[in-house]
């Protein structure tokens, strides 16, 4: 069997064309780059400009993706064994001028050319069908979406609406920070999660669902808690911010980090049938110690799990803030008007009110920025 296998690749090496990693360097432009690696090679970076069609799919997709089949074809892999059966595949679908990249994309590594990353170079017209029509995404959208970098933080109750939405609607990068292991006790609200992820890190178990979802999204991995110590690294890297964490304590350690680094972060919270949605640090717009001073005392300062709440409920918030986000990352809607909308499930209704900035919060112009940054230390002596 494997002799046979030999064969073929043999057979195939003889009489496939190939180029060279410099010979693809210098037409790069003038030919198309197919990429037909699996999705976890792909995440660790492609050749700018490539289209990617894993090797599986080919027959699916090639057809749908390259309508003129005289074009100029350059297939890659790892190391330029799956391309040759790449490349004899598309010759059979009636391609007539394809090549492989002799030796992959470790050849290209080794003659010194970059990688990027996938994502923005990617747009799956048929996953996002029912969101490119809408005339406020357009291809330009879901490029902009494919370009973006979402942090979230919890992959609890909240996290897990937002980061289903936002891994489905073709986010290109996200990040997931959470320290802790699945429990029976999360599944009656934090959907990424199943009865056989139990024990399992919930980072880890978030990851396995959303894979599953959308394989084409980067997934970055923080399975432990945010500290003065990595929270500004952390945020500095993703463009917006999204703030679904239990605590307070946390909830003020990321206001400062997102303040001291500019970055929006909108946040998430329920309490038995109430919830809140907001984005704080928008330009000239309040943060979240503007309108929190004080960690709130007594019955506001429980956690879901101490407070109870309705798991339908946190889905509401979750969801609405997966819906600010994709605004954000789109450009729509309207910084001026930032409202912080408050959700009360037994009565049915909204409520909004206008965040404003204040004065006498260290966000302002009375402190520094940096200043903000350095007092970042002290917000951990705050009560959870
Ligand atoms: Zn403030």
């Amino acid at each position: 069997m494997s002799k046979s296998i030999d064969k073929i690749l043999a057979d195939l090496r003889r009489r496939v064309s190939s180029v060279s990693a410099d010979q693809l360097w210098n037409q790069r432009q003038e030919v198309v780059i197919v990429d037909c690696r699996e999705s976890e090679e792909v995440d660790m970076g492609m050749i700018e400009g490539a289209m990617w069609i894993p090797k599986g799919k080919i027959d699916l997709m090639a057809e749908r993706e390259i309508s003129d089949k005289s074009t100029s074809i350059v297939v890659y892999c790892a190391s330029g064994v799956r391309s040759l059966l790449v490349v004899e595949n598309l010759e059979r679908l009636g391609f007539g001028s394809v090549s492989q990249l002799t030796g992959g994309i470790e050849a290209w590594k080794a003659a010194g050319y970059d990688l990027c990353q996938p994502s923005s170079y990617r747009l799956n017209r048929r996953r996002f069908k029912s969101q490119l029509i809408l005339q406020e995404v357009g291809e330009k959208g879901q490029r902009k979406l494919a370009e973006s970098s979402v942090l979230i933080i919890g992959c609890g109750g909240i996290g897990s609406p937002v980061a289903l939405y936002l891994a489905a609607a073709g986010v290109g990068r996200l990040g997931l920070v959470d320290g802790d292991f699945v429990d029976e006790s999360n599944l009656q609200r934090q959907i990424l999660h199943g009865t056989d992820r139990i024990s399992m890190s919930k980072v880890e178990s978030s990851i396995m669902t959303l894979r599953n979802l959308n394989p084409e999204v980067v997934y970055e991995r923080h399975p432990y808690r945010l500290t003065e110590k990595n929270v500004v690294e952390m945020i500095s890297n993703y463009d917006v911010i999204v703030d679904g964490c239990d605590n307070f304590q946390t909830r003020y350690l990321v206001n400062r980090a997102c303040v001291a680094s500019g970055k929006v972060n909108i946040s998430g919270s329920v309490l038995g049938f109430q919830g809140q949605v907001a984005s704080y640090g928008v330009p000239g717009g309040a943060c979240f110690e503007c309108i929190y001073p004080e960690p709130p005392q007594g019955d506001l300062a429980t956690n879901c799990a101490e407070g109870g709440v309705l798991g339908s409920v946190v889905g509401i918030i979750g969801t609405t803030v997966a819906t600010e986000v994709l605004k954000r990352l789109l450009g729509l809607g309207n910084d001026s008007t930032e409202f912080l909308a408050s959700f009360d499930a037994i009565e049915g209704r909204w409520d909004y009110l206008r965040l404003k900035r204040s004065k006498l919060c260290g966000c302002n112009s009375s402190f520094k920025r940096a200043g903000f940054k350095k007092e970042l230390n002290q917000v951990c002596d705050l009560e959870s």
